[in-house]
């Protein structure tokens, strides 16, 4: 609500944001597109608490955020930054897992299977991430993400780092995801197509500095159950 955000680069003032207010309903699967530059990856950080605004509140589940909230996992736009190059696959499934609760060990390594089943690596639980593809290895990412059970996924253009097949599979991936799961995904792309494809309202942000220049959500409106179908009439061409 009214949120500002200020950074001060060499001496002079960027304003990012000046006044923004939006509210994002639970259970939704919102995009964010704009230009380079914009204040993006800025509000995903707002909002998941990363960082502070200059002025204005963010609020989660009706609470003013003060730091990072539990029950929000932020996926970085550079994943390949964020694992674990010395952990194993299940291995770094299972930071996230123990990051959350701490279970007997056998239930653990169930739990992490589950996760790793999820996104289908099974078989590569051993593999060490340089061992993997680009692909392979956000999907480690996304399950580690998923296996702390958040309420909000946070995506920072998760995909534009893989090749459009592997694209493809993670896309279908999320989908799969979001219709079975509780979850809110906020997804920063700077893909319009695939933003059409996955989300059901897109939030569409104007050049920085400045304020939000352009505050357009469109409700494509396609209800939870036929997210799934969408995605199989594409896979099947
Ligand atoms: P991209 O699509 O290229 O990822 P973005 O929309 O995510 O861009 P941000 O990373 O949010 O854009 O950056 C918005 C503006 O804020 C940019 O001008 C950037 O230089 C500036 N900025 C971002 N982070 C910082 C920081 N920590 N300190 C100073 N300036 C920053
Ligand atoms: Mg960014």
């Amino acid at each position: 609500r009214g949120i500002r955000k200020v950074y001060a680069v060499n001496q002079t003032a960027l304003t990012v944001f000046d006044g923004l207010s939006y509210k994002i309903g639970r259970g939704s699967f919102l995009s964010i597109i704009g230009p380079s530059g914009c204040g993006k990856s800025t509000l995903l950080k707002l909002i998941s608490g990363l960082e502070t605004p200059s002025g204005g509140e963010v609020f989660f589940n009706g609470r003013r955020i003060d730091g990072p909230p539990k029950g929000m996992i932020y996926v970085f736009q550079q994943y390949t930054k964020s694992i674990f190059p010395w952990r194993t696959v299940l291995q770094n499934i299972r930071f996230g897992l123990d990051s959350q609760k701490s279970l007997p060990a056998r239930e653990a390594h169930e739990k992490c299977m589950e996760y790793v089943k999820l996104v289908g690596l099974q078989g590569y639980e051993n593999y060490y991430p340089y061992q993997l593809s680009g692909g392979m290895q956000q999907r480690v990412v996304i399950a580690r993400a998923l296996i702390c059970e958040p309420d909000v996924l946070l995506m920072d253009e998760p995909f534009s780092a893989v090749d459009a097949m592997t694209r493809a599979i993670l896309q279908e991936l999320i989908l799969k995801i979001w219709s079975t799961l509780p979850i809110t995904v906020l997804f920063v792309t700077h893909d319009v197509d695939e933003a059409v494809f996955l989300s059901n309202r897109i939030v569409s942000l104007g050049r920085a500095p400045a304020t939000v220049r352009e505050d357009v959500a469109i409700d494509l409106a396609y209800p939870r159950d036929q997210i799934r179908t969408r995605g199989e009439e594409r896979f099947n061409g």
